[in-house]
This record gives C-alpha cells, structure tokens and sequence, in this order.
C-alpha cells in the first residue's frame, strides 16, 4: 500500500468542513458529516481505537473501490460506501493494530499454518481451472506482494477470485496476505459476521483473545 501513502502525503491539504471530537480521536469531515463516523466509533471498544488519533471521512481522495485506509495514527475513511463504513472502520483499525499486535501475530504458527493452507486451496481451484501460468511458491507466502495482489484482482479479475476464494476464504480479500485475512477476520468478527469464520478456527480463536485482552 506504499504508494497509496504515497499518493496521500502528496495531495493537498483536504478541505475540512467539520470537526468533531470523540474522546481522544479528531473527526474530520471533508464534505461528510462527521456524526456517520462517531456513531460507529461509539459502537466500537475503545482499547481497539488506541491507536488512532485523527479521522479524515468523505472526499479522501482513496482510488475508486478502495474504502478506507490507515496510516499511522490516521485513518481516511470514502463516504461513498455508507452501507460499509462500520467494517471499513474495523478493518482498517485492525490495520492500526498491527503494530502493538505484530508478534503477536508473527509467533501465531497455526494462524499462518491455516492461512497457507488455504492459499494453497486457491492455487490449486485457480490452476484446475485453467489458469496454469500460476505458480505454487507465489501462493506459499503471507506477507503482500502489489505485483501478486494485481496478478489476482486487476489481471485474473475479482469476480473470478471471489468465486474460487468462496468456499476457502471468508472474503475474497482475505487472501492477499496474512496481515488481511487477520484484517477481514477482524472486521468480520466484530460486525456480527462471525459465522463466516466457521472454516478459520485459528482466525476465530485470535479475535476472541482480542476480545478478551486488555491492551
Ligand atoms: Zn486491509
């Protein structure tokens, strides 16, 4: 996601319209209403929004189809997708985690075992299918690769994807890497899809040790 910081540290200053505070977290709305965004921030346990202190939500500046990201202590959340904005927000504070949950995902040898596993599902449904200049040793990796990741959703196409992730994959992002099948889980778990973890045990098992943990 580099360049995507990148492209946002390269823009002009957003044009805030609106600013609200929510405890320690800064609202911004850029031609949004900034209430969309604290009523889902008072929906969510405050130890998960530690980590974040400034909200940028509405004209972002994401890519289309892209609807949230964080960097830092920052989150840039598009109001084009309103119906998604609590599992946006998840998501991406999964993402605003990672640093005081990276080892702890890192020393998780079943968690990769299980996302691995299912890599290799991928590969073999996509190669069975046809699509045979894939490489198993491309899939046998859980960190992300921007040429991998556009060799499945832009080359291959995400409708396709989506149709062999379906019954592997809780979602069809979910694959792109390790950090984002703990992602998706996440945001999953905590919007009351945890029905869709049903086939990642070792992802069901992490968030509820996140819901239990005090950190
Ligand atoms: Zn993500």
């Amino acid at each position: 996601m580099k360049s995507e910081r990148e492209y946002i540290k390269s823009r002009n200053k957003p044009k805030i319209t609106e600013i609200k505070n929510f405890g320690n977290i800064s609202v911004y709305g850029i031609d949004a209403k900034a209430d969309d965004v604290l009523a889902v921030l008072k929906s969510i346990h405050k130890k998960l929004l530690k980590n974040i202190e400034i909200v940028y939500y509405g004209n972002v500046g994401l890519e289309d189809g892209k609807t949230g990201l964080c960097s830092g202590e920052m989150l840039y959340l598009s109001d084009k997708y309103p119906e998604q904005l609590q599992k946006t927000i998840l998501h991406e504070l999964c993402h605003s985690l990672e640093k005081t949950l990276r080892s702890d995902i890192e020393d998780r040898d079943e968690l990769k075992k299980e996302f691995l596993g299912k890599r290799r599902q991928l590969f073999t449904a996509l190669y069975d299918a046809g699509y045979q200049n894939l490489r198993k040793e491309w899939f046998d990796t859980v960190s992300f690769d921007k040429t991998f990741d556009d060799l499945l959703f832009d080359n291959i196409g995400t409708e396709i994807v989506s149709q062999y992730t379906q019954k592997i994959f809780p979602t069809p992002y979910s694959c792109s890497s390790l950090n984002e099948y703990v992602a998706c889980g996440f945001e999953l778990y905590f919007s009351n899809g945890k029905t869709l973890l049903k086939s990642c045990p070792e992802l069901l098992r992490y968030n509820q040790e996140i819901e239990k943990a005090k950190f």
